[in-house]
């Protein structure tokens, strides 16, 4: 067996296009989509990130706009221009780039994003709103995962997902959209003991982690749907996810690959939750669901 390359790009491609869709209905009820990206200091990896979004914005025909701010920027200051963005009608959905620098105070920062234009769905009200099972801005990477998984036709509901990583930014919110989904969940973590014999079980394992090549075939349960989320940099400049993605395609039955596999469906989910914003405020768009 040689597991499929679950092709992220080109989902992602689907998924812009669906939305340029939308934005041109949108257009012709007299409203442009618009993100805000805040960007503060001078990470080069950051940099690189929001370039990818902007971009990702303007194919889909949304407006976007980069702010940069210096890394010594007060926090009140911060803060105060990100609810100049919430008071901006141009503005449908706003992203504060993580990580901040040293001295800020990201949860504070993402508490004074309007829940409405929480484009990356990190505030209290969209993480709360995920937990009981309610529609939300979901974080866009696990929310780019589930929509990959729907796409190939992967049966969530009564599957083992294994998920190793628990941050706020990709483990708990993707443990939480597979409960919803009908999983039996697992989330392994930095102190979980027998990591191999949990993820042996998963017929859906999610990789976040951040360690290059750490799933090994013998990790990997014969016929499993592996989601590598990692994107680690190796010394020769090349990316890498968190699983060994050649040992583990002869067991596994489906495997993303990384770079081409989450990274570009982050992007996209995120252009479609600004979309979805802009609908909202119009009174254009489905309305909300419960899921339970
Ligand atoms: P994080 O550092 O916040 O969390 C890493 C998690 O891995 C922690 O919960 C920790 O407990 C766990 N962990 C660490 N060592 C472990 C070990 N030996 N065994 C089991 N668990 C272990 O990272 P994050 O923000 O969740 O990101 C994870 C990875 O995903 C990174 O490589 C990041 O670059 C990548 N990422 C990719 C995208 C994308 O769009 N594809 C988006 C966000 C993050």
């Amino acid at each position: 067996m040689t597991a499929t390359r679950i092709d992220g790009k080109a989902l992602a491609a689907e998924i812009l296009a669906e939305s340029a869709v939308r934005v041109s209905r949108l257009r012709a009820a007299g409203t442009i989509p618009g993100l805000a990206v805040v960007l503060v200091g001078e990470d080069p990896a950051s940099k690189v990130y929001v370039k990818g979004k902007t971009a990702a914005c303007e194919k889909a025909g949304l407006n976007s706009w980069l702010h940069t701010m210096p890394a010594d920027t007060p926090q009140e200051r911060l803060i105060a221009f990100v609810k100049q963005l919430n008071s901006d009608p141009a503005v449908h959905g706003i992203l504060v780039q993580l990580p901040l620098p040293k001295g800020l105070d990201a949860r504070a920062v993402i508490e004074a994003i309007d829940p409405a234009k929480d484009a990356d769905g990190f505030n209290y009200v969209n993480v709360g709103a995920l937990v009981v099972g309610e529609e939300a801005f979901y974080p866009c990477t696990p929310w780019g995962v589930m929509k990959m998984l729907e796409h190939e036709g992967v049966k969530v509901e009564g599957a083992h997902a294994v998920v190793i990583g628990r941050s706020t930014i990709v483990g708990k919110p993707m443990a939480m959209l597979l409960l919803n989904a009908g999983a039996t969940v697992t989330v392994c973590h930095s102190k979980t003991q027998d990591l191999p014999g949990i993820t042996r079980q998963g017929d859906i394992l999610v990789a976040a982690v951040g360690r290059p090549r750490m799933v090994t075939a013998d990790m990997v349960k014969p016929g499993a749907v592996v989601i590598d989320v990692g994107i680690n940099r190796l010394p020769d400049g090349k990316l890498c996810g968190d699983v060994d993605t050649e040992g583990v395609s002869p067991v596994a039955s489906r495997i993303t690959p990384v770079p081409g596999g989450v990274g570009p469906m982050t992007i996209a989910m995120l252009v479609a939750n600004t979309v979805t914003a802009a609908e909202r405020r119009a009174g254009i768009g489905a309305p909300g669901s419960r899921i339970t």
